[in-house]
């Protein structure tokens, strides 16, 4: 597996603060494979999807955390799913070509929508904040600051080839601690760190040039790749949830049903005999009120 694309925890030994770091090579590459971005909506998508991988790594959870960049300007959708897996994949819509990198004209009057769906059916959470300042990187500090109420501060940066990102977090804990500014001051030597060695250097350079009077303590890297969670499972419950009528007209239309997975771009086709199936399933037991 390519070690380009890892994830790279770390822990401020006399303080309650912890890092992660990420850079991420193939799997942006993967996502940029797939759909041709204007240089602007790429910058975007490379921040967040750099921001979702951090997030997840805050987390515990087993499954999927989708993070949503919904707007009113040129970019009106942006989705990032990871998952416990370390496994991302992401796509941006836009309606009209975006000129500059400027969030607030990119995105209108945008907010930042995160969904964790836990795999075993535990509970499903989401979290929603306003964009914040005029910046990816500001806007999920703050929802981090929000949602779970401990200081957090995120750096990103993204260009045609990379995308990678710094989060700071203090931890709870009211215990005496050795060293109670380090917070502060962790954060305010992160501020120097620029986006050339935030895409450049591999996590060990970088947080030694960061932090080097810092003990720190760097956990096991984790490796990070692209992979798509469609299946034709998914796509025949996406069917089934249209209904037999609007998925008979389909197939009266075009012969067959064809849905493309955006993320991927691989096609799921459904010929009559396919549809058929689909609908007979539901007499399959423990799928309620399908019985005519
Ligand atoms: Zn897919």
């Amino acid at each position: 597996m390519s070690n380009s694309d890892v994830l790279q925890r770390f822990l401020f030994e006399h303080a309650p603060v912890r890092g992660v770091s990420v850079r991420l090579e193939a799997t942006w590459q993967a996502v940029l494979a797939r759909h041709d971005y204007p240089p602007p909506v790429r910058q975007l998508l490379g921040e967040l999807i750099a921001a979702v991988a951090l997030l997840s790594a805050t987390l515990k959870f087993e499954g999927r955390l989708v993070a949503q960049l919904q707007g009113h300007g040129p970019v009106t959708l942006l989705v990032v799913e990871a998952t416990s897996a370390r496994t991302l994949r992401a796509i941006a819509h836009w309606n009209a070509e975006p000129e500059d990198y400027d969030l607030p004209a990119l995105l209108g009057d945008g907010r930042l929508v995160i969904t964790v769906e836990p795999e075993n059916g535990g509970e499903r959470y989401q979290g929603i904040v306003e964009l914040a300042g005029d910046s990816v990187a500001e806007t999920m500090s703050n929802y981090l600051m929000q949602s779970e109420q401990l200081g957090t501060h995120v750096w990103l940066a993204a260009d045609e080839k990379q995308a990678a990102g710094l989060l700071i977090q203090k931890l709870p804990g009211d215990e005496v601690v050795a060293d109670a500014d380090l917070y502060n001051r962790v954060v305010h030597l992160t501020e120097t760190v620029s986006p050339p060695e935030l895409l450049g250097l591999s996590a060990e350079s970088l947080i030694k040039r960061l932090y080097h009077e810092e003990d720190v303590r760097l956990f096991e890297s984790e490796p990070v790749c692209f992979r798509c969670t469609c299946s034709r499972g998914r796509v025949a419950d996406m069917l089934r949830s249209l209904g037999s009528d609007e998925v008979h007209a389909i197939l009266l239309e075009q012969d067959q049903v064809e849905v493309a997975c955006e993320f991927c771009n691989q096609k799921y086709r459904f010929d009559a005999v396919d549809v058929e199936q689909l609908f007979a399933t539901d007499m399959s037991p423990g799928t309620p009120g399908t019985f005519h």
